[in-house]
């Protein structure tokens, strides 16, 4: 049966379809074990009461192969309607008028909130001292800003009539050089800002977490950047909440001492406290005092830029998972956050770990926490021990790597 979304709630069935891709590349390698990996899981947990009935659908190299198309208008029909689905990755075709299949997954189905935990795995080899103290998720928004790529190329008649309108309707008189630039314009809406942070929110609450905070470069960008804040700081008011702005309110009329006091209880009330770093700051602060964030929204290129950040601190830029969810709709896609890697595709040496940690979201938002916790346990005690892929210095096949989880589930 298919999942549904009734009255903005999720409806699983206890056998949902779940959409699958395997993907381009090392998809073929990693998608067969993982799948494995998670119906094993599934079957431990539920003893049959419950099961995943996976549909494969076709996109990227395999989908042009047979259909002559890289996304067929049946893959998206059949996502749109399962609300639900993990892939591999896929290979973005070369040449001018192609659209990366990843973007245009996003944005047909309007899947607002790119999601991505980034957590230290105790055996990882990481860049930091201190990788464990990173535990955050990032909200990145995924529809506006830059990915609306709004662009003009410097010479073109295009980016001449835009010059123009700027100088002679709006008084724009700053560009430097007006005859040689490229023009790029991003949209940041309050629409868009709402429901990307409400969605943080939601998560901060339903995952116990104590801290929301807004990474944005509003002190330059004064109406988008510093719009998102502003409308960010809004939703805020929604949710069991103290702010900054509110600390800084009280500090203000009666005194630090007294702003410390009503933050301690507003904690102590079970309240998430909410606050915003401006990016270059919060790309600092990561880096010494991670401990302090919890959960992160943040503008598209901001969030592009942080959670790689955080990924590679703790050594997993490898292993990172994501998902690009809309949380009105329901519709949820997971994936391996790495590429095809056509270097050592089909040669069963690839890290599964990305897919099936993607996997272990996917089961949460399921709702099937169990699921969830017992693949991410099995993971963590055989990087823990050392059983390693080749992009982690070890020696294990792709397959043996999946048979260690398997025996730890
Ligand atoms: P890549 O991630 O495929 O490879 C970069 C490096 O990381 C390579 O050395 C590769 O061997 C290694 N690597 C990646 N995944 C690995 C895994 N699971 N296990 C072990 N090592 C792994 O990046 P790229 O080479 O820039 O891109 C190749 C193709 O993938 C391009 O067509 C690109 O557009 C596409 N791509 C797709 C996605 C996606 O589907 N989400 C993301 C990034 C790139």
């Amino acid at each position: 049966m298919k999942s549904e979304m009734i009255d903005g709630k999720l409806f699983v069935p206890d056998e949902p379809v779940i959409s699958y891709i395997s993907g381009d590349g090392v998809g073929q390698d990693i998608f067969p074990v993982a799948k494995n990996i998670f119906d094993v899981a599934v079957e431990k947990i539920y003893k049959g009461q419950k099961k995943i009935v996976w549909e494969k659908l076709l996109a990227g190299g395999e989908a042009f192969e047979k259909t002559g198309d890289y996304l067929p208008e049946e893959t998206l029909k059949a996502i749109s309607e399962n609300l639900i689905a993990i892939k591999g990755p896929l290979m973005t075709p070369i040449g001018e008028g192609f659209r990366s299949i990843n973007v245009t997954l996003r944005q047909k189905l309007d899947l607002y909130a790119c999601v991505r935990p980034v957590e230290y795995f105790a055996g990882i080899e990481a860049p930091v001292k201190r990788p464990e103290k990173v535990d955050m998720t990032i909200f990145r928004e995924n529809t506006e800003d830059i990915y609306a790529g709004i662009e003009f190329a410097s010479g073109t008649a295009e980016v001449r009539k835009l010059i123009d309108f700027l100088e002679k309707e709006l008084d724009v008189h700053k560009i430097r050089f007006p005859e040689t630039s490229a023009i790029g314009v991003k949209p940041v809406s309050s629409e868009g800002t709402k429901r990307l942070v409400k969605s943080a929110f939601d998560y901060a609450l339903s995952h116990g977490k104590k801290r929301v905070t807004f990474v944005h470069k509003g002190n330059i960008m004064k109406f988008t950047e510093g719009g998102f804040r502003k409308w960010a700081y809004e939703v805020a008011k929604d949710y069991p909440t103290f702010t900054q702005l509110e600390y800084l309110k009280i500090k203000a009329e009666d005194g630090a001492e007294k702003a410390e006091e009503a933050k301690k209880n507003a904690l102590s009330d079970g309240k998430i406290f909410v606050d915003d770093v401006i990016a270059d700051n919060f790309l600092q602060q990561i880096v010494i005092n991670p401990q302090n964030f919890d959960v992160v929204a943040t503008l598209n290129l901001n969030g592009d830029y942080v959670s790689d950040a955080l990924a590679a601190q703790v050594g997993g830029i490898g292993i990172a998972p994501g998902a690009n969810i809309n949380y009105q709709t329901g519709h949820a896609i997971f994936e391996a956050t790495h590429g095809t890697a056509p270097d050592i595709a089909g040669k069963n040496l690839a890290n599964p770990s990305s897919l099936l940690l993607s996997g272990v979201m996917m089961f949460e938002y399921l709702g099937w926490q169990e699921v969830a916790e017992a693949i991410k346990t099995a993971l963590a005690k055989a990087l823990r021990a050392g059983k390693f892929t080749a992009d982690l210095g070890g020696k294990l096949s792709t397959s043996e790597f999946a048979e260690e989880i398997i025996k730890n589930i």
